[in-house]
């Protein structure tokens, strides 16, 4: 996904390349490639304006060092800047002290959060947990019977709503009707009856941010208490990933973001902006449609990886 921003800001760095003192005039020079670069990218302006800006300072004030010449030292400080936009540390999940933790998916409809629910569980269970997925997108039909099959795939449990009743069972064939609020609920205390020791919620999206949604997604997260809220966005959607992710920091609230679709070729900057924008992490990445398409987000390894 980041294929063109990694040629334009090797290219603008190349550039400083076997010159043995840097003058501001090349500094800014650079900084103005770099900042076209994001911008093509489709990192949206304030975070690009930030990250200018503080390149500059440091690029300028850069004492010299006997280890490194200019042109390394403006690549280590775009390296560390760019780590520091997309989080530093690698934030890992906060498992509760007590189990079940509680995982919950928010997020719009086609971000990937059913995909990603099966992923979750995946990756939950290699790491010996042995989570339980719960459906409560009662909204798009097919949602419970796609979370099911993903379960299955997954080798995860899904539990899912027994038809009309609102509350459901594990393995119970999914139907559209009920409330998804008492479904969360029901799902937790499945989890702690029976031992499993996360439960990862699947929630509704809608194809726009909406009131309903919100209230919806809020008094699930209040009748659940999660440990962790993802918030789940496609990273192909554009400058929309930073207005969404805004929204729901304001209305439901998140503690960390999980970007999906970075195999797709769109610039994908705008994704890489929600850290940025909301002040969560990201905290993991989905790239494909496979179960193995997915992986915990290291802000060093991203950076390097758009570097070069
Ligand atoms: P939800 O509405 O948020 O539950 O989204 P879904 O999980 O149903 O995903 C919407 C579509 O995106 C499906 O066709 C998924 O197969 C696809 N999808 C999900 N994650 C990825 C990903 O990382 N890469 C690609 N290429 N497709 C994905």
């Amino acid at each position: 996904m980041f294929d063109s921003l990694s040629d334009r800001l090797t290219g603008a760095l190349k550039d400083l390349r076997g010159k043995g003192r840097l003058s501001d005039a090349d500094i800014d020079r650079t900084c103005r490639e770099i900042r076209l670069a994001l911008l093509e990218a489709d990192v949206s302006l304030p975070v690009v304006r930030a990250f200018i800006a503080r390149i500059k300072e440091r690029a300028k004030g850069a004492e010299v060092s006997a280890a490194l010449n200019p042109a390394q030292m403006v690549v280590k400080i775009v390296n560390e800047e760019l780590v520091g936009i997309l989080g530093g540390e690698t934030r890992r999940v906060r498992f509760a002290k007590s189990p079940p933790t509680v995982i919950m998916l928010a997020g719009l409809q086609g971000a990937g959060k059913t995909t990603l629910a099966g992923k979750l569980g995946h990756w939950l269970s290699q790491q010996g947990h042995t989570p339980l997925l719960v459906a409560c997108d009662l909204q798009r039909p097919g949602a419970v019977s796609q979370l099911q099959i993903v379960g299955e795939r997954a080798g995860v449990p899904v539990y899912a709503p027994h038809p009309g009743t609102g509350v459901g069972g594990e393995g119970t064939l999914g139907v559209t009707a009920g409330d998804p609020v008492s479904v969360a609920k029901a799902g937790v205390d499945e989890a702690r009856a029976k031992h499993y020791d996360v439960v990862v919620i699947d929630t509704a999206g809608r194809l726009g941010i909406d009131a309903e949604l919100m209230k919806q997604a809020s008094d699930i997260r209040d009748a659940t208490s999660p440990d962790e809220v993802l918030f789940v966005v496609d990273a192909m959607i554009g400058q929309d990933a930073v207005t969404t992710a805004q929204a729901f920091s304001d209305g439901v609230g998140f503690t960390g973001v999980v970007l999906t679709k970075l195999d797709g070729d769109a610039r994908g900057g705008a994704a890489l902006s929600v850290r940025e924008v909301t002040g969560q992490p990201i905290m993991f990445a989905s790239s494909g449609e496979k179960l193995e398409d997915f992986d915990v987000f290291h802000p060093d390894r991203m950076a390097s990886r758009i570097l070069g």
